[in-house]
């Protein structure tokens, strides 16, 4: 029963825990693009970036199952399966960035990219967009904005207006480009002034956790520029668009066209296996390293590596990135034949999309919440982003077929025509 799971939940570990929906679900198997509740029922997943290749792919069980029967450690010692494995990822990267760290999250990523910025600047000063999540080590919560931190926000965190369809910033790309980019420029003004100075900005190159907001190639090209002048590293958090998500290509950065001083990447990496990685050049590492050695008892671990790699070789095997720029154009346009007087804005990159509900500019919260809710009744889960929580935002593995768009969207479609503007 799903009431006294909740019973014991708040028993066992604390009042406030997030769940998903107002009747959460009991997840317990997972295949391909298919979940399945306690009860038998069966939801499409249009939600999940963890289960990349889709749930419990057997090239990824079987390669966690090899690995956990020969060996499993902490990372003292040399082993070949982390060094095998970092050689094929920065394969996938260019602007020199050749060398990387494991770690176990996307929030110990960040860490580290933050530290590396540091490092490499000497300075401490950090700036994120307004609205956004990055992880919950403290100095990552620090750039979150979802629960101010107690005290308040650090003086060396400096927040930007987020690209928006909405305001604060709204308007054309090309417009928000030039606004971003002067929100930034200030902002780093704002810390020199302060004694602080600029160490490095963080973002996601689609600004996923800020709703989508539908940037493309060019947008950052004004940021770089002021970041880059001020001498400051552009961080990027890859957790979201990294691995093919976008589809055009392996990373959000490359599809936006700019080169960032250190990648950060989690969630999809090994299928559901805890694993992240920082990416950077040499002389990044170099300083990180000088400053602070650095050492992760788990991150790398042999079978974490393994997982890994059998991901990589999966998304290469079964074309996942064609995959997800073929099947994410087709969803697409289909999403966009989807007619309601709240669509504000239909969008996506790859398998990654968002729709917009609002009215006359007023962001329609509730609406987005009552159309999550009526999907999940149908058997199909989704979730919600924005900072109204007011946009839709689908993600499905990157299995998702021509035939699983059809019934996301048919599905849609149908709860549309029943709800009244
Ligand atoms: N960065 C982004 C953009 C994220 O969305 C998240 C998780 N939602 C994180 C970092 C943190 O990753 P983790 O939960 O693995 O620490």
């Amino acid at each position: 029963m799903t009431s006294d799971l909740l019973a014991r939940r708040a028993r066992l570990m604390g009042p406030n825990v997030p769940t998903f929906y107002d009747d959460p679900v009991e997840i317990v198997r997972g295949e391909g693009v298919w979940l399945w509740d306690a009860e038998g029922r069966r939801y499409l997943d249009c939600y999940n970036n963890v289960a990349h290749l889709g749930h419990c792919h057997p090239k990824v069980v079987e390669a966690i199952a090899a690995q956990a029967a020969t060996l499993n450690t902490h990372t003292r010692y040399l082993h070949r399966g982390i060094l095998d494995y970092i050689e094929r990822l920065t394969g996938k990267f260019g602007h020199d960035l050749s060398q990387a760290i494991m770690v176990c999250t996307g929030s110990e990523a960040n860490d580290v990219a933050l530290r590396m910025a540091q490092a490499v600047t000497g300075k401490t000063g950090l700036i994120a967009t307004d609205n956004t999540y990055h992880g919950n080590t403290t100095a990552v919560a620090h750039l979150s904005t979802r629960r101010p931190p107690i005290g308040g926000y650090p003086g060396h965190v400096r927040r930007v207006p987020a690209p928006d369809s909405l305001a604060p910033l709204g308007g054309s790309l090309a417009a928000q480009a030039q606004a971003f980019a002067a929100g930034v420029a200030r902002a780093i003004e704002e810390l020199e002034a302060a004694g602080h100075g600029f160490a490095g900005l963080m973002l996601c190159p689609i600004f996923a956790n800020e709703g989508t907001p539908g940037v493309g190639p060019g947008f950052m090209a004004p940021t770089v520029e002021v970041v880059r002048r001020a001498g400051g590293l552009i961080l990027c958090d890859e957790v979201q668009p990294g691995f093919g998500r976008v589809g055009a290509a392996w990373w959000g950065h490359e599809l936006i066209g700019f080169a960032p001083d250190v990648v950060t990447l989690g969630k999809p990496m090994a299928n559901g296996h805890p694993v992240g990685a920082v990416v950077t050049r040499p002389d990044v590492m170099a300083a990180f390293r000088e400053a602070f050695g650095y050492f992760n008892t788990f991150g790398g671990n042999p079978v974490s590596c393994a997982a890994a790699l059998a991901t990589l070789e999966v998304i290469e095997d079964e074309g996942l990135v064609e995959n997800a720029r073929e099947v994410g154009a087709y969803a697409l346009e289909m999403m966009r034949g989807l007619h309601h007087p709240l669509i504000a804005d239909t969008r996506g990159f790859g398998l990654f999309f968002g729709i917009e509900f609002a009215r006359e500019g007023a962001p329609q919260s509730d609406f987005c919440g009552r159309v999550v809710e009526a999907a999940k009744a149908r058997g199909i889960l989704l979730g919600r982003v924005g900072r109204a929580q007011h946009i839709l935002k689908m993600r499905p593995p990157m299995p998702f077929s021509r035939e699983n768009a059809e019934m996301l969207v048919e599905t849609l479609d149908a709860i549309l025509r029943e709800m009244p503007a």
